[in-house]
């Protein structure tokens, strides 16, 4: 075993050095904070799809310093549509963490950064390496899938044994590796290799550094790794939403800060029709003259949401917000925080022309 971990490390880093990414925004900085910034917008979610929020992001808030000073209010719309809030607040807790505890010096150290709200062990180690070249390993999901196929680690990755046997793993491939191991070139090369390479499905073994040695294709068991976390039946619930529209204005009321869309901007939400009627009796307006517009499913990790809109224009009583609700206009949509199955609801609306 010592063999295949005292070139591992070598290897990734040669191979990343000629096939890996070198042009990402956050690559060739050693800012923390923009590294930081990247590892919290890159967990759950393709390079692809961060690359406008990060520069977006960037502009508005070029510094910790900027980002603490602001409000979480503020912040959320620079997230909205990336998914997974509670790292927007924790991202927003953990600036005014450094700007309070730290003097506004965003920490270098693994083991520091690990104790900020939001930053995981992994994360933790990525943000030291590429900053300051730590010799910290990391192990998000990219990388368990590498180490589970090329050394031949079975059982399901979230159990506490299996992290373990990864993580030791990981610490040992760093210790036998060169004094000199370019860790920034290490880290980025498990992450591409992770995503490009050694992917779900089928991966690319005939292009893979790490072929020699690769328990998985040596038994031909690259479909077999990472062991499947048992597959649990993911739970449903439905919801009935609100578009109370009032001339050219839409009613839509803050979240509060924990639960699915802490904090965001979302339409009036009911759990069934029936509490939607009642509701709209409440304000003189029958559940008849609302359109029920076509259900759709919106997927979270832990489940799927049924939401129903219904439609309501221009009711006859005028309504009156309520201290956390408040009116959106057709021209607000694009820069408020709001949950990507509203959007998509209201550029619904908005496309029928009858918002404007
Ligand atoms: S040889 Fe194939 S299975 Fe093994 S690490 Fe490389 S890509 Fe993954």
């Amino acid at each position: 075993m010592s063999v295949l971990l005292s070139t591992f490390a070598e290897r990734i880093v040669h191979w990343q050095l000629d096939h890996g990414r070198q042009h990402l925004p956050w690559q060739h900085t050693t800012d923390p904070y923009r590294i930081w910034l990247s590892e919290i917008m890159l967990q759950q979610t393709q390079v692809s799809t961060v690359l406008g929020y990060y520069e977006r992001f960037l502009n508005r808030f070029p510094t910790v310093q900027d980002l603490a000073a602001a409000e979480q209010d503020e912040v959320m719309p620079y997230w909205a549509g990336l998914g997974y809030y509670a790292r927007a607040r924790n991202l927003h807790k953990c600036a005014q963490v450094v700007q309070n505890q730290y003097q506004g010096r965003f920490p270098t150290q693994s083991q520091v950064l690990a104790t900020l709200p939001g930053i995981g062990p992994s994360t933790a180690a990525a943000i030291a390496a590429f900053s300051v070249g730590e010799r910290a390993p990391i192990m998000d999901g990219n990388v368990k899938r590498v180490f589970c196929r090329y050394f031949g680690i079975y059982g399901a990755t979230h159990l506490r044994a299996t992290e373990k046997q990864l993580w030791d793993l990981a610490h040992q491939a760093v210790a036998l590796a060169p004094a000199d191991l370019n860790m920034s070139a290490y880290t980025q090369g498990q992450m591409d290799l992770g995503a490009q390479v050694c992917s779900r499905g089928q991966p690319a073994c005939e292009r893979c550094p790490l072929q020699t040695g690769c328990f998985a294709l040596e038994h031909h068991v690259q479909t077999e790794l990472p062991t499947p976390k048992p597959r649990l039946k993911q739970a449903e619930r439905s919801c009935q939403m609100l578009i109370w529209q009032q001339g050219n204005r839409i009613l839509v009321e803050q979240r509060p800060d924990t639960g699915i869309w802490g904090g965001m901007l979302s339409l009036p939400q009911f759990d069934t029709p029936a509490q939607l009627e009642q509701f709209m009796l409440g304000q003189g307006t029958p559940v008849s003259s609302a359109q029920k517009m076509a259900e759709f499913t919106h997927v979270f990790s832990h489940f799927k949401l049924h939401i129903t809109p219904w439609w309501i224009q221009a009711p006859a009583a005028l309504y009156e917000p309520k201290p956390d609700e408040l009116w959106l206009d057709s021209q607000q949509i694009a820069t408020a925080a709001l949950p990507a199955p509203v959007t998509k609801i209201l550029e619904g609306i908005l496309a029928t022309g009858l918002w404007d």
